[in-house]
C-alpha cells in the first residue's frame, strides 16, 4: 500500500504547484485588464493566507514536542519576506511612472526577479507541507494558489510601471508562473525530515507577513467595507477545509 501510494504522494506537490501556474497567470492578465476591481479577491486571498498560518501550520508545529522552540524561525520568516518586499520595491513601483530610463527598466526586472525567487520559495513551502502530511500540504497549496494571483499581478505591474515592454513583462510572468513548480520539484530531491518543523515555522511567519502586510494593504486601497467580508470568507473557507481534512 505504502509503496503504491508513494508515487502519488510525490506527484501531489508538483500537481498543486502546477495549479499556482493558473492563478499567477490570471493575476498577471488581470493586472492589465481589471486592476481596479480586484480588491475583493485580494481581501479573500489575505484571509485565506492568514488562516493557513493561524489554523493549520502553527497548530501543527505546536503539536510537535518542543513546538514553541521553533517560533524564532516564524519571526525570521516574517522578517525575510519583509526584506524581500522592500528589496523588490513591489509597491513603490506604482507610484512613479516618469523618468523611465534604461536603469529604471533594469530595476523593474530586478523586482520581477525578486518576486520570482519568492514564488520559488512558495513551491518549496508546498513541497515541505506535503513532506509533513497530506493535510498540511493541501492547505499550504490552497493558501499559495489564493495569493499567487497577487504575485502574477505584481510581476506585471512592477515591469510595466518601470517602463518595460508588455513582451518583457510577459516573459517575467512566465518565469514567475514556472518558479513554484521548480521549487516543489526541488523538495523531492532533498529529504527535509530534520529541518521540516523549522521550515514550516519559517513559512508560517512568511504567510502572516504576506496576508497582513502585502495582500491586505492592497485590498484596503479601495476603501470598500466588503473587503473585510471577503477576508472573513477567505478565513472561513480555509478553516472549514482544515476541519474537513482532519476528518478524512
Ligand atoms: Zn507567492
Amino acid at each position: 500500500m505504502t509503496a503504491a501510494a508513494l508515487p502519488g504522494m510525490q506527484l501531489a506537490p508538483i500537481l498543486f504547484a502546477s495549479a499556482t501556474l493558473v492563478s499567477t497567470g490570471f493575476g498577471g492578465l488581470a493586472a492589465v485588464r481589471f486592476r481596479d476591481r480586484l480588491h475583493l479577491l485580494l481581501g479573500f486571498s489575505s484571509g485565506a493566507v492568514l488562516a493557513v498560518a493561524l489554523f493549520d501550520i502553527l497548530p501543527e508545529i505546536f503539536e510537535l514536542p518542543g513546538g514553541a522552540s521553533y517560533m524564532p524561525l516564524a519571526g525570521l520568516g516574517f522578517l525575510a519576506f519583509f526584506g524581500l518586499e522592500r528589496y523588490t520595491a513591489m509597491h513603490r513601483a506604482r507610484e512613479h511612472e516618469h523618468a523611465l530610463t534604461a536603469h529604471e527598466q533594469e530595476l523593474g526586472a530586478l523586482s520581477a526577479a525578486g518576486l520570482t525567487f519568492h514564488s520559488f520559495l512558495d513551491g518549496i513551502a508546498i513541497g515541505a507541507g506535503f513532506q509533513s502530511s497530506m493535510q498540511v500540504g493541501v492547505l499550504i497549496a490552497l493558501g499559495i494558489i489564493a495569493h499567487d494571483l497577487s504575485d502574477g499581478l505584481n510581476t506585471v505591474t512592477v515591469m510595466l510601471a518601470h517602463g518595460n515592454s508588455v513582451g518583457r513583462a510577459r516573459l517575467w510572468l512566465i518565469l514567475d508562473m514556472i518558479a513554484p513548480v521548480l521549487g516543489a520539484c526541488a523538495t523531492l530531491l532533498v529529504p527535509l525530515s530534520g529541518v521540516l518543523p523549522w521550515m514550516l515555522a519559517f513559512f508560517a511567519g512568511s504567510f502572516l507577513y504576506i496576508g497582513a502586510s502585502d495582500l491586505l494593504p492592497e485590498a484596503k486601497e479601495h476603501d470598500s467595507p466588503l473587503v473585510a467580508v471577503a477576508m472573513a470568507v477567505g478565513m472561513l473557507v480555509i478553516f472549514l477545509t482544515s476541519r474537513m481534512l482532519q476528518m478524512v
